[in-house]
């Protein structure tokens, strides 16, 4: 068969070993998982994901008609979205999901001359600024005031007072998200306190709300793939359970992308040249920030794995790049085996924020996605070695 690297390489096996993990850590029946469709949206892995119970946390209608295509049932969706379009505010009220995020004063009266039109109550979670630090690279911090998220907490008395004149909207949650890769459990702790004190002031106002949505961002350890592969969803989940005040029949929302799916995906990468410059080696490889662009945009750190080299030969320093024209399409610098044109390079922990943020910039063609246990690779890879190799 006819393989074409780059490619993208899931493993089904560890993925459902994920999602089984974090049903076990769940300690409460009031908590309801999303998985946040951004990080990865290829059709296997959301349909693996939807039998597992969870429901979809969705950021454009695109990723809303995608999640219910793959069996995600429209009343477990919910939308956010610093601007949504009214296009997708109608995607998201004609097919009825759980709630949208609402992040500002005026998209209210939009959801709700939409709403209208569709003759439907909108179920309205506000999502909330809470300013708390999520401690994580500030290209994926969002919970602090100077970040453009959600309705400031000071205004949250106002949309209080706007949505109860709203007759299409109907106001059932308040919603959060402050970060991502976040591996710190304080950050959360300060949220809880946050959403705690908002609470009290909520019920003040004399509303009940029947859920809080706390958001995503629990992080993995990218240093360390191979040792730990599943995160630690028994100690997150334990911080909302201690410090979250829930009142009877109100559920607690979590939205969770990366820590679900990025472990189980590999971009596996052949090397096209070995060039020695004046200060280091080049790895030069086929895939490139087109394909990953987590290096490049947040100077982020996978484990890469030569594994075809022989070892026997010794070792180098080699930087790995890719072929794109930026100087910013490098993937990092580390001690491989001698390593030559032909080889395959595994970079690790790219499940999440990598094929979904693919581009086709220098016109590039798109790399397929290969999964575990359809055995497509078998007689490509060569031997029984370097197929256990890319899992
Ligand atoms: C991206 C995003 C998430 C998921 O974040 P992870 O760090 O991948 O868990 C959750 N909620 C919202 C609103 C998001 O934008």
């Amino acid at each position: 068969m006819a393989v074409q690297t780059p490619f993208y390489y899931y493993d089904l096996a560890l993925l459902e070993n994920t999602l089984q993990a974090l049903n076990d850590a769940i300690p409460s029946s009031k908590f309801k998982v999303h998985y946040a469709v951004k990080a990865n949206a290829e059709d296997r892995i959301l349909q693996t994901i939807q039998r597992y119970g969870l429901g979809a946390d969705c950021v454009s209608g695109n990723e809303i008609t995608k999640s219910i295509a793959c069996g995600f049932n429209p009343s477990e969706i919910v939308l956010a979205g610093v601007g949504k379009s009214d296009a997708e505010l109608h995607t998201a009220i004609s097919n009825g999901i759980h709630s949208i995020n609402c992040e500002s004063i005026e998209e209210l009266e939009v959801i709700n001359e939409i709403a209208e039109q569709n003759n439907r109550v909108a179920n309205i979670s506000f999502r909330i600024n809470p300013n708390v630090d999520a401690k994580t690279h500030h290209k994926i911090t969002t919970g602090l005031s100077e970040n453009k998220f959600g309705i400031p907490i000071s205004e949250v008395s106002r949309a209080i007072a706007e949505i109860r004149k709203m007759e299409f909207l109907s106001l059932s949650g308040i919603h959060f998200h402050i970060g991502s890769q976040i591996l710190s459990m304080d950050p959360f702790i300060k949220l809880c306190n946050q959403v705690n004190t908002l609470l009290d002031e909520i019920e003040g106002e004399g509303i009940q709300l029947d859920h809080i949505n706390v958001g995503g961002g629990l992080g993995i350890d990218y240093l360390n793939p191979d040792q730990n592969p599943i995160p630690d969803f028994e100690k997150y989940f334990a911080v909302f359970h201690e410090h979250l005040n829930v009142r009877d029949g109100q559920t607690v929302h979590f939205e969770l992308g990366r820590s679900v799916v990025a472990q189980c995906g590999s971009l596996i990468t052949k090397v096209l040249y070995v060039k020695k410059g004046a200060t280091k080696n080049f790895a030069i490889v086929d895939a490139g920030m087109t394909e990953l662009i987590r290096p490049a945009l947040y100077d982020s750190y996978h484990e890469m794995e030569n594994i075809t080299a022989d070892s026997l030969l010794g070792t180098d320093n080699y930087s790995v790049v890719g072929p794109i024209c930026e100087s910013s399409d490098v993937f990092g610098e580390l001690e491989m085996p001698i390593t030559k044109r032909g080889d395959l390079i595994k970079i690790k922990s790219a499940g999440a924020y990598g094929q979904v943020l693919s581009s086709n910039y220098n016109l590039r063609d798109s790399a397929k996605a290969y999964y575990s246990d359809k055995n497509e690779l078998t007689s490509w890879v060569g031997s029984e070695k370097k197929e256990t190799s890319l899992t």
